[in-house]
């Protein structure tokens, strides 16, 4: 299957422990077991996308370590290509997760090998969406979305965590996406240069912002059991519906159904949805 969407970005170990309560400076608590999961926006998006059934590639850099096989053999068990993704004599990136009984988290990432990627790494083949996301060096990602430009594929950017574009990649992107509080970072969107921006709104899903007109896309009600991964879901899933051919609106519109999905599952990758189960829950 020819390769119809490239996923950039990072690929992480999510190290998860439970606490009663977070320690403080000089402070030791005891947790419950470490729960080791496959995570980075990156890969999540990747899943997200493949279990869709996107034709997907991931580009990424990850170690040589029991880490790095992890993350890999969830890529390849969702069905991404994997070829592009480089080992590297780094550990392989890890988010140090605490969660205290209230649900909140409190996390620590190290970049390791993720922080490896370079310009050279990027590779397009006849994508027809590059969707990529900040975990790894920023003038990676400013590399790949003006080769996409050059080779005619759409550039979907997740721009978490918040950083700075330079114009001539801003001027590309897509949509560029980003959630509330990076948005409130980040100011008027649209006098950013992008072609067009998607805010994430969680419970109350998804606004679109073209030139024309701003377009609010309500998420459904759903019990929600856990939001780890939701806007890595909703990545992934623009990303197949824009590669299918949807206009702006529609995809957004799949988006948000597929990351309401991915709410009542707890984790990030084991809570993204099949297309087989997007059409149950449609039907
Ligand atoms: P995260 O950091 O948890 O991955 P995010 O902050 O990047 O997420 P959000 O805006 O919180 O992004 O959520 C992304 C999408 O997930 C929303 O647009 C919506 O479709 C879905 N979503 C998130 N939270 C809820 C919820 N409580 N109920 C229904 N849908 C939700």
């Amino acid at each position: 299957m020819e390769t119809a969407i490239v996923v950039l970005g990072s690929a992480n170990a999510d190290l998860v422990v439970e606490v009663a309560r977070r320690p403080l400076a000089g402070e030791t608590v005891l947790g419950s077991d470490t729960c080791v999961l496959p995570g980075g926006k990156g890969a999540n998006a990747a899943v997200a996308a493949a279990r869709l059934g996107g034709a997907v590639a991931f580009v990424g850099a990850v170690g040589g370590d029991a880490n790095g096989d992890l993350v890999v053999r969830s890529l390849v068990d969702a069905g991404v290509r994997v070829d592009h993704v480089r080992r590297v004599d780094r550990p392989t990136g890890a988010a140090y997760i605490t969660v205290t009984p209230d649900g909140e988290n409190s996390i620590v990432v190290s970049p390791g090998a993720n922080a490896a990627l370079t310009a050279d790494d990027v590779w397009l083949g006849s994508a027809r969406v590059l969707a990529a996301s900040l975990e790894v060096p920023l003038a990676v990602v400013e590399h790949a979305v003006v080769a996409a430009e050059r080779v005619g594929a759409r550039a979907v950017v997740n721009v978490s965590p918040v950083a700075r574009l330079s114009a001539e990649a801003l001027a590309v992107l897509d949509p560029l996406v980003v959630n509330e509080h990076e948005a409130d970072e980040l100011g008027d969107l649209l006098a950013l240069g992008v072609r067009s921006a998607v805010i994430t709104l969680g419970a109350r899903g998804a606004v679109v912002v073209e030139r024309e007109r701003a377009t609010e896309v309500p998420a459904p009600r759903v019990d929600v059991v856990d939001t780890t991964g939701a806007g890595d879901a909703f990545t992934g899933a623009l990303a197949v519906a824009l590669a299918g051919g949807a206009d702006l609106v529609s995809a957004v519109r799949r988006a948000v159904a597929v990351a309401s999905v991915s709410v009542t599952a707890s984790g990030a990758q084991p809570s993204y949805p099949t297309q087989e189960r997007m059409n149950r829950s449609a039907s």
